[in-house]
C-alpha cells in the first residue's frame, strides 16, 4: 500500500510513553532508549504510531505516544519485556483480501445501495476484489449535492432527495469528520479505512492522531477521489437513482431470495447480491422493506438538542493555561449522567470549533446536527445533549414506531421554529427555569437558516427534558461554564442513530431474505463514519464469499 508508513514493518511497539506537552524531538528518542534500556547504537529508527494527550492536570498536560521501534537486535529486548504489556511486537495491520475475482470477471455484479461511508467502502473493496459493483444513490453527485444542502442553510429551500442526509458521501459528508469509534476491531480494518482516506486526500496525521478528524471541506474531494478509484476498477455509479422496491422470490420451501431492485425511474435492476447501506434517514426505504416482509426490529436511539458554547470556554475549562496551544487544537469533551428518572443523558457527536447544521431530509420537519472544518476555528463548540430511549418503554409494538416518534418531534420542532426551517432555540438559563426565551444573550448560535427563540420543552418528551435539566447542572460541575445561562440550545436532535435494525445472520445476510446484506448505520450495525466504513468492508467480504461459494 503506497500510504502505508514504514513503521508497519517495525518489530516492537511501545505504548503509554508520556512526555511533557512542550518536549523537544530528542526527548522522545531519549525516552524510547530509556524505556527499553538500550544504547543509541541499538536504536535503528522509530516512528509514531499514535499520539494522544492526557489533560487531567491542566498545568502539566502530557503527550502520550505509541511508537514503533526497529532495533538492531530486538529479540533480547522483547524477551526482557515479555510480561510488560506496553512493550510488545508491533501488530500486523496490513489488509488482506478474502477473495479475488478472475481478471476477466463478467459474472453477476453485486449492487450497493448508498454511497455513504458504508456503501463507499463496500463498493471499494468489491471493486478492489474485481467484482465490478454497481453503486446506486438516490441523491446527487457530491458537488451538486453541496449546492442543494446549502440551499436549505442559506435560502430555507429543502430538496428531499439531495441534502445533508442523501447524496454522494452520505450523512457524514457535511460533518466534523471525526474518525474514531469504540468498535472491537481485532483485524484492524479501521487501518484499511484510514489508509484509503489518506490515499483519497485526507491529512496523513489521521493515521497517528488518537482522535483524528477531517472536516467537511476535504471530505467532499475525498469522496470524488474514491469514486474515480472505484470507476477505474470497473465499478459503476448511478446517482439520482432511488431504490423504491425489492423483488424477492420465494421458493417452494419458503426460502426468500433477492432477484432484483425496482428503481424510481421505473427501471428494473437484476441483482442477486445487494448491499443495503441506506443510512438512518431512509425512512421510506425502511417502510418499503417492512412491506416486503424483510425482517426488521425496533432498536434504541437517543433524542435531545444541540448545545453551543464559545469554544474558548471549553478550551479554558479543559486545558487551563495551555488553552489555544496548536498541538492540542480545539478542546472536546464527552459527558454522561444517569438521571434520577432512570434516563441517561449524554453528549453526542461533539464538534469543536464548528457549526450547528440543519439536518432534515423531510419537508415540514427540523432536525439538528453538527459539523466543522478541518481547522475547527469557528467561534462555538457544539454537541448533541441527548437522552437514550428504547422501544420497550418509549415506542413499543411496530418496528417502524421509532420513525413515527422521530417524525412527531421533528414536526413539533418545525412549528416551534416558526415553520420556516429555523430551529427552535432557548437559552440554557431559561430551559432550566422552565420559561420560554425571547432573545439571545452573549452566545451567538451558528444554526442556519436561523433560530427562533421559544420553549424547547414543547419539542421533547417530558422525561427527556427532566433528565437534560439534571445533566446540565452536573455537566457544569465537570466543565465550568457548561451550564452558563447564556449557552444556547437548538432542537431537535433526533437522528443520533437508526431507530431500527435490519437484522442479519452470521453470513451478514438478512435473517429472512438471502442475498440482502443490511449494512452500516441504517441497518443498525454502525454509528459514525469509521464504524460504518469498517462495516462496509466486512459486508463486502461476506458478499465476495457468497459469490465465490
Ligand atoms: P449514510 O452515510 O447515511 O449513507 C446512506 C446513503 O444511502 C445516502 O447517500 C443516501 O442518499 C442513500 N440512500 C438512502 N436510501 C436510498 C435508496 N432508497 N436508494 C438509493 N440510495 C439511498 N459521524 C462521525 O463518525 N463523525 C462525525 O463527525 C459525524 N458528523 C456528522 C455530522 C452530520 C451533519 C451528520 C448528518 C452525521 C454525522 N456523523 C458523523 C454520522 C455519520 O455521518 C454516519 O454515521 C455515517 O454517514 C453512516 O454511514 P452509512 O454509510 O451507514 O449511511
Amino acid at each position: 500500500e503506497r500510504a502505508l508508513p514504514r513503521y508497519s514493518v517495525a518489530m516492537l511497539r511501545i505504548t503509554e510513553l508520556k512526555l511533557p506537552l512542550h518536549h523537544a524531538d530528542e526527548e522522545l528518542t531519549a525516552a524510547i532508549r530509556n524505556r527499553l534500556r538500550i544504547t543509541p547504537r541499538d536504536l535503528v529508527r522509530f516512528s509514531i504510531a499514535r499520539r494522544a494527550h492526557d489533560a487531567r492536570i491542566k498545568s502539566d498536560i502530557q503527550l502520550v505516544y505509541s511508537v514503533d521501534v526497529t532495533l538492531r537486535n530486538e529479540a533480547p529486548v522483547l524477551a526482557r519485556f515479555k510480561k510488560d504489556r506496553h512493550v510488545q511486537p508491533t501488530p500486523n495491520t496490513a489488509y488482506k483480501f478474502v477473495a479475488q475475482a478472475p481478471a476477466d470477471y463478467s459474472g453477476p455484479r453485486p449492487v450497493v445501495i448508498g454511497t455513504g461511508p458504508c456503501g463507499l467502502f463496500a463498493g471499494l473493496i468489491l471493486a478492489q476484489m474485481g467484482y465490478k459493483p454497481i453503486i446506486v444513490d438516490r441523491g446527487k453527485v457530491v458537488r451538486e449535492r453541496t449546492k442543494d444542502t446549502w440551499g436549505l442553510w442559506r435560502r430555507s429551500v429543502l430538496n428531499p432527495e439531495s441534502n445533508v442526509q442523501f447524496g454522494e458521501g452520505g450523512a457524514g459528508t457535511f460533518s466534523d469528520g471525526k474518525l474514531y469509534s469504540r468498535i472491537k476491531d481485532p483485524r484492524h480494518l479501521d487501518r484499511k479505512v484510514l489508509i484509503e482516506f489518506v490515499k483519497a486526500g485526507a491529512p496523513p496525521e489521521i493515521l497517528t492522531e488518537a482522535h483524528p478528524h477531517i472536516g467537511t471541506f476535504r471530505l467532499v474531494t475525498m469522496v470524488e477521489s474514491m469514486r474515480a478509484t472505484i470507476e477505474a476498477l470497473g465499478g459503476e455509479y448511478r446517482f439520482e437513482t432511488r431504490v423504491d422496491g425489492i423483488d424477492v422470490a420465494t421458493a417452494a420451501d419458503g426460502m426468500r431470495k433477492v432477484r432484483g431492485l425496482h428503481l424510481h425511474t421505473g427501471d428494473y435492476l437484476e441483482a442477486e447480491q445487494v448491499v443495503l447501506a441506506v443510512g438512518h434517514s431512509a425512512r421510506d426505504t425502511f417502510a418499503m422493506l417492512h412491506d416486503k416482509g424483510v425482517y426488521l426490529e425496533a432498536k434504541p436511539f437517543s433524542i435531545g438538542v444541540r448545545i453551543e458554547h464559545p469554544q474558548s470556554w471549553i478550551d479554558d475549562a479543559r486545558f487551563g493555561p495551555n488553552a489555544g496551544n496548536p498541538i492540542l487544537g480545539a478542546a472536546d469533551y464527552a459527558l454522561s449522567h444517569h438521571a434520577k428518572n432512570g434516563r441517561t443523558a449524554y453528549s453526542f457527536c461533539m464538534c469543536p470549533g464548528g457549526t450547528v447544521v440543519a439536518a432534515t431530509s423531510e419537508e415540514g420537519r427540523v432536525a439538528t446536527n453538527g459539523m466543522s472544518q478541518y481547522s475547527r476555528n469557528e467561534r462555538n463548540a457544539n454537541s448533541g445533549l441527548v437522552v437514550g430511549i428504547d422501544p420497550a418503554r418509549d415506542y413499543p409494538g411496530d418496528p417502524l414506531a421509532g420513525i413515527a416518534l422521530q417524525r412527531h418531534w421533528e414536526s413539533r420542532a418545525f412549528v416551534a421554529g416558526g415553520s420556516t426551517y429555523a430551529a427552535p432555540a432557548q437559552l440554557l438559563g431559561d430551559f432550566l427555569a422552565g420559561r420560554a426565551s425571547t432573545k439571545l444573550a452573549s452566545v451567538v448560535p451558528s444554526y442556519k437558516p436561523g433560530v427562533h427563540m421559544t420553549d424547547l420543552a414543547e419539542c421533547l418528551p417530558e422525561f427527556a427534558v427532566t433528565a437534560m435539566r439534571e445533566a446540565l447542572v452536573q455537566f457544569g460541575r465537570e466543565i465550568p461554564g457548561y451550564d452558563h445561562p447564556d449557552a444556547v440550545l437548538t432542537g431537535v436532535e433526533t437522528r443520533t442513530s437508526s431507530p431500527l435494525r435490519i437484522t442479519r445472520g452470521d453470513d451478514f445476510q438478512s435473517l429472512n431474505t438471502a442475498g440482502l446484506f443490511p449494512a452500516g448505520e441504517g441497518a443498525g450495525y454502525a454509528g459514525g463514519i469509521l464504524s460504518a466504513a469498517v462495516d462496509g468492508i466486512k459486508v463486502a467480504e461476506a458478499v465476495a464469499r457468497a459469490m465465490s461459494a
